[in-house]
C-alpha cells in the first residue's frame, strides 16, 4: 500500500527531507505532499543580502528548485500558498488553508515532517503600519525591500536595527547600493557571534566603509510621516531615515507544533532525537530552524538557525522516513560571514559560552598574514583560540581577516570536531606556498601561542 508523507514548509529542511525520501522510494510506494505558505520552494534566504546589494541580479537565481521542478521531475506534490493551520495527531491529519481563497482541506499522513523554520523577532515598537520597514527572512521580504529601493522617492538613508550577521550583511548591501547607513546595536559590539575583542575588528572595518555604528543604543520606537517611516527613536535620540531593516534574530516557529502537543526543549525549539524524530511522537519528524540540537562541545541543547544544519537534518529525516538509518551528530557552532572584504569565521565556544559550560581555559590571539609577507596581497589575519586548561583540547576558534580567512575556520572546525589539542595542532601538515600562506600558517602560529599560554 502507498504510504503518505506530508511536509510542512518547502524550503531547506522540508525539501531536503522530501527529496531524500523520493530518491529512496518511488511515487507508487510513497506519496509526498508539501505545503508551503509562500510562493517559492528550495530558495536561498542566505543569498538575500547579495540580491539586495545587486551582486546577484535576478531573484530566480536564488531558487534552487521551483515548485514546478519538484512536481515534474521528482513527483512531489508541492502546494504553494497553502498554510497548514492545524495538526491532528489522533486522526493523523493536517488542515491546510489555501491562502488564495480556496478554503481548507484535511489531508491524512503516515509520516509528518515539520519544517516550518523560524520567525523573526519583532518587538512591539517594530509592529507598525508605516511603509518602509522590512524584514529579510523570505524572498517576498527581499522583493518588497528591492521594490522600495527602486521606487520614487528613492531612499537615501537606511537604519539597520540589530548587528548580528544578517544585520551586518544587510548594512554592507545597502552601502553598496549607495545609501547612507546607520547600524544600531544594543550590545557594546555588533557581531556578538564572536568575542568582543574580535568583534571590535569588525566594527572598525564597518566604520571604515562609512557605516555609522551606534552601539549600546536601544531602539524604542519608529516615527512616521505621511504613512512612511521617518525616524528610528532610540534612547540616544532619534535617527532620521527613509528605510528600516530589522535584523533582531529569530525564534523557532513552533506555534502549530505546540498546539498539537509536540515537545519543546529548553531553548524553545522542538525536541528531536538524533534521527530527527520528534521525541516520543511516532511518525512525526522535525528539522531545521524549528528544532533544537546538541552542541557537541558544551553538551547543551542549542538553537542554531543555519541553512547548513537545516539541509543536513532534513536529509537525515528523509532517509529515516523512507526506511533507512541516518543520524545528525550535533553542531559545533561553525559560521562564516563577511563585511565587504573583511571575513569573519568562528567555531566552537566563545569565551562566555566556555565559561557557562564550566570549562577552565586559556585564550590567545595571534596576528599573522594570509600569504607570505613579501607576496603581493598579503594582509593581516587575526586568529583567536580558546583551549581547555590543562588538557589543551581546542574549545573554540575565531578568525577575522582581509582575505582567505573565513574558510580557514574549517581547518579549526575539523580539529575541534575531532577533539584535537592545540599541541597536536602545531604538527598539522597544512599546505604552504607563498601565494596561500606564510611558512607558518596563521592556524599553526595561533596553536603554538596557545601551547605557550598553557605552559605558563
Ligand atoms: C538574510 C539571511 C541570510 C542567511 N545567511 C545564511 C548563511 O550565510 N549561512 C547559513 O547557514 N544560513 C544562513 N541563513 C539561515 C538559513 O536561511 C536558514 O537557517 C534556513 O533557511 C532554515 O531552513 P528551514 O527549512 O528550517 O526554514 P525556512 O528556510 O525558514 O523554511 C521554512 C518554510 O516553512 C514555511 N512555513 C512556515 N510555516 C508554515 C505553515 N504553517 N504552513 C506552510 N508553510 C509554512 C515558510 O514559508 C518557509 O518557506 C540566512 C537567513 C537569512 C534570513
Amino acid at each position: 500500500m502507498t504510504e503518505r508523507l506530508i511536509v510542512i514548509g518547502g524550503d531547506a529542511a522540508g525539501m531536503s527531507a522530501a527529496a531524500q525520501a523520493r530518491r529512496r522510494r518511488g511515487p507508487d510506494d510513497l506519496e509526498i505532499v508539501v505545503f508551503e505558505r509562500g510562493h517559492f520552494t528550495s530558495y536561498s534566504a542566505c543569498g538575500i543580502p547579495y540580491w539586495i546589494s545587486g551582486l546577484v541580479t535576478d531573484r530566480e537565481q536564488l531558487v534552487a528548485r521551483s515548485p514546478k521542478t519538484h512536481r515534474e521531475d521528482y513527483a512531489i506534490d508541492v502546494r504553494i500558498r497553502h498554510e497548514v493551520v492545524g495538526i491532528d495527531l489522533d486522526r493523523r491529519e493536517v488542515v491546510a488553508r489555501d491562502l488564495d481563497g480556496g478554503g481548507d482541506v484535511r489531508e491524512p499522513f503516515d509520516n509528518l515532517m515539520y519544517a516550518a523554520g523560524a520567525v523573526p523577532k519583532k518587538p512591539a515598537w517594530a509592529r507598525t503600519d508605516a511603509a518602509g520597514v522590512f524584514g529579510v527572512q523570505t524572498l517576498d521580504d527581499g522583493s518588497a525591500l528591492r521594490g522600495w529601493l527602486e521606487a520614487e522617492p528613492r531612499p537615501r538613508r537606511a537604519v539597520v536595527v540589530g548587528g548580528g550577521y544578517i544585520g551586518v550583511e544587510m548594512a554592507e548591501a545597502l552601502v553598496r547600493r549607495g545609501l547612507s547607513v546607520t547600524l544600531v546595536e544594543r550590545d557594546e559590539q555588533p557581531m556578538s557571534t564572536v568575542d568582543p575583542d574580535m568583534a571590535r575588528l569588525v566594527t572598525e572595518a564597518m566604520r571604515g566603509l562609512g557605516v555609522d555604528i551606534r552601539t549600546g543604543v536601544r531602539v524604542t520606537g519608529l516615527t512616521e510621516r505621511d504613512g512612511r517611516v521617518s525616524e528610528v527613536v532610540t534612547d540616544d535620540g532619534p535617527i532620521p531615515t527613509d528605510l528600516v531593516v530589522l535584523g533582531l534574530g529569530v525564534r523557532p516557529n513552533t506555534e502549530l507544533a505546540t498546539a498539537a502537543g509536540l515537545p519543546l526543549g529548553p531553548t524553545g525549539g522542538i525536541r528531536v532525537d538524533r534521527q530527527m524524530r520528534v521525541s516520543e511522537v511516532p511518525g512525526v519528524w522535525a528539522a531545521g530552524d524549528c528544532v533544537e540540537t546538541l552542541h557537541k562541545v558544551s553538551g547543551m541543547p542549542v538553537h542554531v538557525p543555519l541553512g547548513t544544519h537545516a539541509n543536513k537534518q532534513g536529509r537525515v529525516a528523509g532517509i529515516n522516513i523512507s526506511g533507512g538509518y541516518a543520524t545528525f551528530a550535533g553542531v559545533i557552532g561553525t559560521a562564516v560571514t563577511k563585511v565587504c572584504d573583511l571575513e569573519v569565521g568562528r567555531t566552537g565556544l566563545r569565551e562566555r559560552e566556555a565559561r557557562m559550560a564550566g570549562f577552565e581555559f586559556v585564550s590567545v590571539i595571534a596576528e599573522s598574514t594570509n600569504r607570505a609577507g613579501y607576496y603581493p596581497g598579503a594582509r593581516l589575519m587575526t586568529v583567536k583560540l580558546i583551549a581547555e586548561r590543562p588538557s589543551g583540547r581546542l574549545l573554540g576558534a575565531q578568525i577575522v581577516g582581509w582575505s582567505e580567512a573565513a574558510k580557514r575556520i574549517d581547518t579549526l572546525a575539523v580539529a575541534l570536531w575531532n577533539k584535537m589539542t592545540v599541541d597536536d595542532m602545531t604538527a598539522l601538515d597544512l599546505g604552504y606556498a607563498p601565494p596561500y600562506a606564510p611558512v607558518w600558517d596563521p592556524v599553526l602560529v595561533a596553536a603554538r601561542k596557545a601551547v605557550d599560554a598553557l605552559a605558563r
